[in-house]
């Protein structure tokens, strides 16, 4: 599993509408990237980074990428832990 901070990620022209082009969009990028990290949740709630994702343009593309990248920590408004429940019912369907 790959432990991915958001302040990492590309920092993309909001014009981009290259595959990642959606990485612009994400409200994460105007707030605390704390909320979304591993490391961030010994200061701050799941539920508080699920409510920003829950006002978030790209949730869709969001989950997927982490899906795809098997990332750590809240993206798509989900967990780490529901992501891998997610693959499990995936992999069994
Ligand atoms: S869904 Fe959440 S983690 Fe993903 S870009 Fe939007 S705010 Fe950021």
């Amino acid at each position: 599993m790959k432990s991915l901070e958001i302040e990492a990620l590309p920092r993309l022209d909001p014009r981009d509408e290259g595959p990642l082009g959606w990485m612009s969009e994400g409200i994460c990028a105007q707030t605390d990237v704390d909320l979304f990290t591993v490391e961030g949740r010994k200061k701050h709630s799941v539920k508080a980074a699920k409510a920003v994702c829950a006002r978030c343009l790209v949730t869709d593309e969001c989950l997927q990428y982490a899906l795809d990248n098997d990332l750590e920590g809240v993206f798509g408004g989900t967990t780490t832990e529901e992501r891998k429940r997610m693959k499990k019912v995936q992999r069994s369907a």
